[in-house]
């Protein structure tokens, strides 16, 4: 009974043993590497956008590849890319296909943006609107917002988008979830707007910058470290996102509140300050643009501060117009609303000042006397050497004519002398 006692006493400390200290380390022996896919959105004669000769297939393919080389460089992640040249075409599906095979924990599908207005500029990102899809998408849209921002581009948000299915609008993010994919669309900025073409128009390297970024965000979200980098993001704290219970849906909506009021008005130069209030009640203001011609053209958006729903705007106006100043206020989900219409009669030109003019007239007048009296200087010296030319050469004539009367004199004298002989 005794040794059958200390048998299982041992057995049962060896049990604890296995369980306390052999297993965890087994399991993070066994634990697979963390799966990222990389989708570079578009390929083949599905181009993306194009402007100014800017592919975005091919810039989508430049992140991408930048993106994966810099991933591979931190430890226990694999990488793979949907497809890795710029002629293959692949549908929505097979993308999110592609990403459940090789079981990725995230699928990351990268895009440049465009508007249609021209007027928009800055980075977002699409999530689903769905469950646990929706609260990876945020936190790890909350990491990549971030780097951007930081890295100079305008923060367009983290968005859900919504089909008349009332499924996922974007086709890679709803295909991907059906499949048990996480998925984000990264778009990165737009295109055609002066803006965000500093980011990109310089060269390549520029684009394997967003690859760098986006990586670091990858690293950061799923805690890795690299020795070749010498960084370790082991205890980056990750935001935590609550999973939600009910679909989260975009703002349909423009913003509830634009309303300018002039404060004052400087005639002479030309500047008025405005008032401008803002809200949206279901998102948030992005940005405000100002029209002198009652909303038919604006000048360049500018970025509406975040929270706020009172902003002080100073307005330059050009002479000699009737103005109509509107001001339009942009959501995130780029919805307008116009503001009330402050009329301000044409303002006068520039006045020129009497005492400036009076003060040119004289130094013109001064420098063109000036002007008169070298010239008539420089005449009076020239005619002076030219009488002084016409003495000498006229001397020299009448020398000539002097010395031929006296040669054709002794050829006579000479002559008659020989007439006489
Ligand atoms: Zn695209």
């Amino acid at each position: 009974m005794k040794i059958r006692a200390y048998v299982s006493k041992i057995i049962k400390l060896l049990g604890i043993f296995l369980v306390a200290f052999l297993l965890p380390g087994l399991n993070a022996y066994a634990e697979r590497p963390v799966v990222v896919v990389l989708d570079p959105g578009h390929g083949g004669d599905n181009t993306g956008a194009i402007y100014n000769g800017f592919i975005e297939k091919d810039m989508n393919l430049i992140v991408a590849k930048a993106m994966k080389a810099e991933l591979e460089k931190y430890e226990g992640i694999t990488v793979y890319l949907t497809h890795d040249d710029a002629e293959t075409d692949m549908t929505l599906k097979e993308r999110a296909e592609f990403a459940a095979e090789k079981n990725a924990d995230f699928m990351f599908c990268l895009h440049f943006n465009m508007s249609e207005s021209h007027m928009l500029y800055g980075a977002e990102v699409w999530i689903s609107a769905f469950d646990v899809f929706y609260a990876k998408g945020h936190a790890f849209g909350q990491i990549i917002m971030e780097s951007f921002s930081e890295f100079g581009l305008f923060n367009r948000g983290i968005k859900t988008r919504i089909n008349n299915r009332d499924d996922d609008y974007y086709g890679i993010i709803r295909e991907s979830r059906n499949l048990g994919v996480d998925t984000i669309l990264i778009e990165h900025l737009h295109l055609d707007h002066m803006i965000d073409q500093e980011f990109y128009a310089h060269g390549d390297f520029q684009l394997e910058e967003f690859g760098r970024l986006n990586a670091a965000a990858v690293a950061k979200y799923f805690n890795l470290a690299s020795d070749i980098l010498g960084v370790d993001y082991r205890d980056y704290p990750v935001p935590e996102v609550e999973v939600p219970s009910e679909i989260i849906r975009p703002d349909l909506t423009p913003p509830d509140v634009s309303h300018i009021e002039l404060i004052s008005l400087d005639i002479e130069e030309r500047v008025a300050v405005f008032s401008l209030m803002a809200e949206d009640y279901d998102s948030l203001i992005l940005y405000y643009g100002i029209s002198l011609d009652g909303g038919i053209s604006f000048d360049v958006l500018q970025p509406f501060p975040l929270g706020e729903t009172e902003l002080t705007v100073l307005v330059n106006l050009p002479p000699e117009q009737d103005l109509k100043v509107v001001a339009a206020v942009f959501n995130a989900y780029d919805r307008i609303t116009q503001s009330n219409v402050v009329e301000i009669s044409a303002l006068p030109g520039d006045e020129i000042d009497e005492d400036i003019l009076d003060e040119l007239e004289k130094i013109v007048d001064i420098s063109l006397a000036d002007l008169t009296s070298k010239l008539s200087d420089r005449q009076e010296h020239l005619s002076r050497r030219l009488e002084t030319y016409q003495i000498i050469i006229i001397g020299i004539v009448v020398l000539m004519v002097f010395l031929v009367l006296i040669i054709a004199s002794r050829v006579w004298l000479l002559l008659r002398g020989r007439e006489r002989d």
